[in-house]
């Protein structure tokens, strides 16, 4: 099967999506942006044996690449409109293509969003999604915008899972069945917090989506906000998976263990109503874990509110665990 084929079969698909005029067969896609709109541009690559296992199924694989790209929107607060594909593959292998296109395109319809281009070529298996989203003018949710007074959430249950799971694959922790099938879910098949995100427009001060661990990915909303916080390290949303593990790795693991894709936010406490709605509206888990200071700095509290000398290491690509 040539390149073109392989595009034809597996990523060409019939049926008009509103705001694409031109999608995959031409030099570029065109988009139309609906009036009084901003778009949002944001790629995320997956590299094999650094963001994913060759175990994994190719379907859930296809699901993890467009979601951890729907999750950058859905920190905004963006609608998510279209995507592009950039894939490197060894070989045409039918199996992973046809699994792979299958969990990828269940997510985009999940989403009411068409796949407008990309790039196929041999090489490495290399994935890298680019997603497009639109908020109307000025209403992006940006890491900027936290102030001090302003409560700090994050949403969902299952903070640290997807670590849980990649230390088992490690071979550092060990699980019964059920419950490492259970964070290998949380690991393989993040829910992107798109209706939370937009749920939230108007409403929050300030959000990122958790990738590199919630303490490091709120340190990113601290500087460009330029304040500090005070965050309950006992106060995080936990799994039954979790809940079941040592104190010291039950913080480690909320507070450090990446992967997560839950959105972490800031709202005023005059707020709190309102982010409760926007939970409901969205059916999404909504947890409120400490507040903005003005005081610069990341400070990590027990639930009696005694500080914790927690050494915490962020996911950095570039540094040897
Ligand atoms: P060009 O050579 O002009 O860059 P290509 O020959 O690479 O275009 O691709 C042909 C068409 O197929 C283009 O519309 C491109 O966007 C699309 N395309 C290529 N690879 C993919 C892919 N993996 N997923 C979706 N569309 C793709
Ligand atoms: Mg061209």
């Amino acid at each position: 099967m040539g390149e073109f084929d392989l595009i034809a079969r597996y990523f060409q698909r019939d049926g008009q999506v509103p705001g694409v005029d031109v999608g995959i067969g031409d030099d570029c896609a065109v988009l139309t942006p609906g009036t009084g709109t901003q778009w949002l541009v944001s790629s995320d690559m997956l590299v094999e044996g650094r963001h994913f296992l060759s175990t994994v199924e190719p379907a859930r694989l296809g699901h993890k690449a467009l979601a951890v790209n729907l999750s950058d929107l859905a920190a905004c607060g963006a609608t998510p409109r279209a995507f592009t594909l950039a894939l490197a593959l060894p070989r045409v292998d039918e199996r992973f293509l046809a699994g792979f296109a299958q969990g990828m395109f269940a997510l985009a319809d999940a989403h009411g969003i068409a796949l407008v281009g990309g790039d196929t070529t041999q090489g490495p298996l290399n994935i890298c999604i680019t997603v497009f989203g639109e908020v109307p003018n000025g209403q992006a949710i940006l890491r900027s915008g936290a102030r001090p007074g302003d409560d700090l959430y994050v949403s969902g249950t299952t903070l640290g899972d997807a670590r849980l799971a990649l230390e088992v694959f490690r071979g550092t922790l060990s699980l019964p069945g059920e419950q490492f099938d259970s964070v290998r879910r949380a690991m393989e098949l993040p829910q992107p917090r798109v209706a939370l995100g937009l749920a939230l427009r108007g409403i929050a001060t300030s959000a990122i989506d958790v990738s590199d661990g919630l303490a490091g990915d709120l340190g990113h909303i601290l500087r460009r906000s330029g304040v500090g916080a005070t965050l309950d390290a006992d106060a995080l949303p936990k799994s039954a998976v979790l809940a079941a593990q040592p104190v010291e790795v039950r913080r480690e693991m909320g507070l450090a263990g990446g992967d997560d894709y839950e959105l972490v936010f800031t709202a005023p406490a005059s707020a709190r109503e309102a982010v409760q709605r926007a939970a409901e509206a969205s059916a999404t888990t909504v947890t409120r874990i400490g507040r903005i200071e003005a005081e610069p700095g990341l400070r990590l509290v027990d639930a009696g509110g005694q500080a914790l000398p927690l050494r915490l290491q962020s996911f950095d690509h570039f540094k040897t665990p």
